[in-house]
């Protein structure tokens, strides 16, 4: 079967975007692929954490991913520092990378306008870790969103190189393919939506979070930013807000952006925003409902976690081996 990876740094608190960008098309890939869903700690770490928050915030993020109905019977969910690989790997992948590559990636670009104070040199190596973590299990695909395009070209770009100085015989890497959903990819803010939702931003209304109670979600969205006019129509350009809230209902019921349109075409936005919460309570709802239950058993989240850790150390211990050879490293 082929592979998929993919994960989540737990940083802030899980947002819809996190669900419809990422977390909702992972749930069905176990038919078809062999899963690997990581929760990326050590990417976290790139910004300044506060330790107990860090680690409540691991236990929640599990749990939610858990509660979202990802099975780790069908799945194997794991958390990045269990898997020492992980930073192995990336070290070498360091020296396969271009300083310069790296500075053209706008994610480095935009975290650090906003923690000036901290540009430290993981936040600039954040892709290559990232590239280690993908390159590891020999991916043939990555689920993400739009916001991570730019990281795994970059990805795709090291395995190359790497395989054409060290592959001739055999590639060492498989070059992994992007896997972005067709709506739902670029979740937007509900106050600034010319920027994507983030879990980490500091504004709590410009985000819609999997654990916010109902009313706030219907609070939130009722307030979201709309635009001039009153016509429900998908233009990101002209109506930035309007657009983002058609993406979300389109995402979270199923349903394509035209049939919307036309649906909610010459109602105003008062029926249309209604809607739109209706969908989001809905889906967010059971998942909620589950949320408690899972989280009370730290327990069995540690033992779901161990066993993870296990059968994802097992795929990426053989990577790093065929890259220490092939690199000339003498075996231990
Ligand atoms: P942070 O602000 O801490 O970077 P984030 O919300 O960007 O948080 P990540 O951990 O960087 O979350 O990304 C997790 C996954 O969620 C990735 O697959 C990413 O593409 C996806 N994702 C993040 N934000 C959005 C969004 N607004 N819309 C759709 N997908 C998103
Ligand atoms: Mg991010």
């Amino acid at each position: 079967k082929p592979v998929v990876l993919s994960g989540i740094q737990p940083s802030g608190h899980l947002t819809l975007g996190n669900y419809l960008g990422a977390i909702k098309n992972w749930l069905p890939l176990h038919a078809s692929h062999d899963c690997y869903y990581m929760l990326v700690d050590l990417h976290a770490v790139t910004v300044r954490q506060d330790p107990a928050e860090l680690r409540e915030r691991c236990y929640e993020f599990i749990s939610l991913y858990l509660a979202c109905g990802l099975d780790p019977a069908k799945n194997v969910l794991f958390v990045q520092s269990h898997v020492p690989a992980h930073a192995r790997l990336a070290w070498v992948l360091n020296c396969y990378t271009q300083f310069g590559e790296l500075s053209r990636m706008t994610q480095f670009k935009d975290k650090s306008a906003k923690h000036v104070d901290n540009i430290n040199a993981g936040l600039f190596s954040y892709p290559v870790l990232m590239a280690a973590d993908i390159l590891l299990y020999q991916a043939n695909a990555v689920p993400v969103g739009d916001d991570q395009k730019q990281h795994l070209e970059l990805t795709r770009d090291v395995a190359i190189r790497f395989n054409n100085v060290h592959g001739a015989d055999k590639p060492v890497f498989t070059v992994p393919e992007p896997m972005i959903p067709p709506v739902g990819a670029r979740i937007m803010g509900l106050q600034e939506p010319t920027k994507k939702m983030s879990k980490s931003d500091d504004a709590p209304t410009n985000a819609l979070y999997l654990l916010d109670p109902p009313d706030t979600l219907v609070r939130k969205i009722k307030r979201a930013v709309t635009d001039l006019g009153s016509e429900v129509r998908f233009d990101v350009a002209e109506k930035p807000g309007v657009s983002n809230l058609m993406s979300i209902l389109a995402a979270a019921s199923n349903r394509s952006i035209e049939s919307i349109a036309q649906e909610y075409d010459g109602q105003g936005y008062g029926k249309f925003k209604q809607a739109v919460a209706d969908a989001v309570v809905a889906t967010l709802e059971p998942v909620q409902a589950r949320y408690r239950e899972v989280r009370d058993d730290t327990e069995g989240l540690r033992r779901v976690l161990r066993d993870g850790a296990e059968r994802a150390s097992a795929r990426a211990d053989a990577t790093l081996q065929r890259v220490h050879d092939a690199l000339g490293f003498i075996p231990a």
